[in-house]
């Protein structure tokens, strides 16, 4: 439990002591940090009472909304029963062993295994190692490249930064490591306006081809993409990209990973994004929704073409985490995953509430500053432009974003501006209600920033 403190003590112990991620260390002294102090279903309030409607869902992992009871229960019965062991050395605990078989049963069938991490970023750091100890395993040790794309987010950890095309990260700490490549993103405002969406599609796809023969197609290990991508912006790919992509990857006997730390547990409107991108990944990271962020979890699904070569001629993988299928995290997973079933929020953002916030969204596309609108189930986008009629070219950041986001925070709304795209990931849970009531807000932000 923490002490009862004003806001203005909150800030100062924070500035004193709490270095945050992503921040500016001095920019947060001057203002103070929002001190979040309780959550209920959509609704976060903070230390000075204001009611708060989390469009973000966190941090794109409050799948099943906030003050979920059974996930509560879950984890209090086995804090009490087994805190912690871990599944090093021929060692299980129920939790982890019912979790696993869990989810083989959700993910797509070409999944039955999976290997447990902490977090998001540990499971792409799973993917470095596992896709090139597969490869030595198939006699080809020179397949060391992993490709990745520009703007992607695969995390913070070193593998999972160089993963990632963020060219800020990469100037922090020496990044990319050695053996990771990236190509250009599936972004059509930036690269493919002179075409139709499906032809550009097309034409991104072949830019991974393009790199494989570069590289050399015997010495590329696996691609690995984000269905949708999420923190560069929620990119939603047109729909002959992924297929595409999957295509090429066949023909050249490449590994497929989809990273669906975002975009798995219901959120693109199936269970993971590449059923609804209509691609068939060999490997799959996952986090976040796994466990709604009650509890920190993450890790890498094995497709059997991966998972047979490790079992039947690997030997020790001489990889795994402390927490690698943590009893507690992995009780609140069930009980999260039995919940999305229960409630059918996969149904419910794939049938209902899903193509109503799209259709919210495309309404948007009326107001001035709306130059274009992307979804894709409960994830939304809107392209902030200075002015739609007189054929400005597009220019990443014309600096509305942050505008926007400002008005946002103070009229009691978090949603988040990536250049000038403001994007939303809101709780599965939501109804067509909550719905409105977020397009209301989003509304006022569009008009208070004009
Ligand atoms: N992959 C994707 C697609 C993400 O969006 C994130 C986090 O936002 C990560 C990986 C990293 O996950 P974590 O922050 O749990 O390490």
């Amino acid at each position: 439990m923490t002490t009862s403190r004003s806001t203005a003590e909150w800030q100062a112990l924070d500035a004193a002591h709490f270095l945050h991620p992503f921040t500016d260390f001095q920019s947060l002294a001057a203002r103070g940090s929002r001190v979040i102090t309780k959550a209920d279903g959509i609704w976060l309030t903070d230390s000075d009472g204001q009611r708060i409607l989390d469009a973000m869902s966190g941090l794109w992992c409050v799948n099943v909304g906030y003050g979920q009871q059974a996930l509560v229960d879950a984890a209090t019965q086995q804090l009490r029963e087994l805190p912690f062991y871990n599944a090093f050395f021929q060692t299980a605990t129920p939790p982890a062993i019912e979790l696993a078989a869990l989810l083989a049963e959700v993910t797509p069938p070409q999944f039955r295994h999976v290997f447990f991490a902490g977090s998001g970023s540990e499971g792409n750091d799973t993917v470095v190692r596992m896709v090139r100890r597969y490869w030595d395993l198939m006699g080809q040790p020179q397949r060391q490249v992993i490709i990745s794309r520009v703007n992607a987010y695969h995390g913070s950890t070193m593998a999972g930064a160089s993963l990632g095309g963020m060219s800020g990260m990469h100037a922090q700490g020496g990044l990319p490591i050695p053996g990771i490549v990236h190509i250009q993103q599936p972004y059509w405002h930036e690269h493919g306006r002179h075409l139709s969406k499906d032809e550009f599609g097309f034409v991104a796809a072949r830019w991974l081809e393009d790199k494989i023969l570069e590289v050399g197609p015997d010495k590329v290990a696996a691609f690995i993409g984000e269905p949708v991508q999420g923190a560069g912006g929620v990119i939603v790919p047109p729909a002959t990209y992924w297929p595409e992509i999957q295509r090429i990857c066949d023909r050249h006997g490449i590994l497929l990973v989809s990273d669906e730390v975002i975009t798995g547990f219901g959120r693109t409107g199936h269970w993971f994004g590449c059923e609804t991108q209509g691609f068939r990944p060999d490997l799959m990271t996952f986090a976040k929704g796994v466990t709604s962020g009650y509890l920190p979890l993450g890790g890498v699904m094995v497709g059997e073409r991966v998972a047979r070569v490790l079992i039947e001629h690997g030997g020790e993988f001489n990889h795994g985490y402390t927490y690698s299928g943590h009893p507690v995290a992995c009780a609140v997973a069930l009980a999260n995953i039995r919940l999305i079933q229960s409630l059918g929020l996969v149904e419910h953002v794939r049938d209902d509430v899903g193509p109503y916030l799209a259709e919210r969204f495309e309404a948007l596309r009326g107001h001035p500053l709306v130059g274009d609108v992307d979804t894709c189930g409960m994830m939304a986008a809107l392209l902030l432009v200075k002015d739609k009629t007189d054929g400005t070219p597009f220019t990443p950041d014309l600096g509305l974003g942050m505008v926007c986001r400002g008005h946002c925070f103070r009229e009691g709304l978090i949603m988040r501006a990536v250049g000038d795209r403001m994007i939303v990931a809101p709780p599965l849970v939501m109804t067509r209600a909550d719905v409105d009531h977020m397009m209301d807000l989003i509304h006022r932000c569009l008009d208070l920033t004009l």
